[in-house]
């Protein structure tokens, strides 16, 4: 079989990508160059942004990959949660496991 190319950048670059080179769907394929050229225009460290609850401008922090934390405390992340369904004794658990 031959192979060759196949996945264009998602980079915007339009490049020709193996399509087996990494693990991502088609789509999320970048070249080398835009890979960097994106994490250049998204530093790891820290980011301003607007409180998920109380709409605060505060820095928001890496937590994993194309995770980022929205709210400007744990406060926030525990009120946003209860407000979006959770049931505040599961949330009050989980901050205690968190903090432990
Ligand atoms: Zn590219
Ligand atoms: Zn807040």
């Amino acid at each position: 079989m031959a192979r060759k190319p196949d996945t264009p950048c998602a980079g915007g670059c339009g490049r020709l990508l193996w399509g087996t080179s990494t693990s991502l769907p088609p789509g999320e394929r970048v070249c080398q160059r835009c890979r960097r050229a994106r994490k250049n225009a998204e530093p790891d460290e820290a980011r301003p942004e607007a409180c998920g609850y109380c709409a605060e401008p505060f820095t928001s922090k890496r937590r994993g990959v194309g995770l980022w934390s929205w709210c400007c405390s744990r406060t926030c992340a525990r009120r946003l949660r209860i407000a979006e369904g959770d049931d505040p004794f599961m949330v009050a658990a989980a901050l205690r496991r968190e903090t432990r």
